[in-house]
């Protein structure tokens, strides 16, 4: 009957002078191992802001926020919905634009703390008829690099290059659309009305 009592009373013994099986985190910090997937980060040099690791995101954890006024698209994680599970730096498709780092801990009292997000900006390009978001300036460089010659025979990446000569100033918005606009970055639908409204 006192054996179990004697067991016990060893084992408790033993666990009082020989080390501690946990770690003492928070208060010494753990580092990860390197296979760790932790939180997110983007590369602002690889990022083009396309926008597809927030499209792919399982958790929406991802926001686009596109300030037309200034031209500036934010994306921003918010690490109090990502679940680690690696999609966004998977189907990035410049593949460098989004890592997962070692960080698997935020320790914050407020989930609107800035340690809490993470984020990149960049500039966009804008429809010069409509005002709609075409894409970011990253993002039309990419692809024109990729086409190579090829990229000439697209107006708005006809004045990619060209911007990269001279200054190019957006022309004023005029109450229809006409045939010079065709040389014009613009969106898709107003490319698409230019072509087929052709009163000229
Ligand atoms: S380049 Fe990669 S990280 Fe940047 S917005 Fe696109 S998918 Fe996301
Ligand atoms: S790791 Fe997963 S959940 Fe977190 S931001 Fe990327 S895609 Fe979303």
């Amino acid at each position: 009957m006192y054996l179990p009592k004697l067991r016990e009373l060893t084992e408790a013994l033993r666990s009082l002078f020989s080390a501690p099986y946990t770690t003492k985190f928070p208060k010494v910090p753990y580092t990860a191992p390197k296979e760790y997937r932790g939180f997110p980060k983007y590369d602002e040099e690889h990022c083009i802001g396309c926008g597809t690791c927030a499209q792919v995101c399982p958790t929406d954890a991802i926001e686009i926020i596109d300030d037309k006024e200034n031209r500036r698209r934010t994306l921003r994680i918010n690490y109090a919905s990502c679940s680690q599970c690696g999609q966004c730096e998977e189907k990035c498709i410049t593949e460098k634009g989004i890592k997962l780092s070692d960080k698997y801990s935020i320790l914050v009292s407020d989930l609107k703390a800035p340690e809490v997000f993470e984020s990149v900006e960049k500039e966009m390009a804008l429809c010069e008829i409509c005002g709609e978001v075409i894409a970011c300036r990253d993002h039309l460089q990419w692809i024109k690099e990729r086409l190579g010659a090829k990229a000439y025979a697209n107006p708005n990446f006809l004045l990619e290059f060209q911007k990269e000569f001279t200054e190019v100033a957006p022309s004023n918005p005029k109450d229809r659309i006409r045939r010079e606009d065709l040389i014009k970055e613009v969106c898709p639908k107003c490319r698409h009305k230019i072509v087929v409204r052709d009163e000229f």
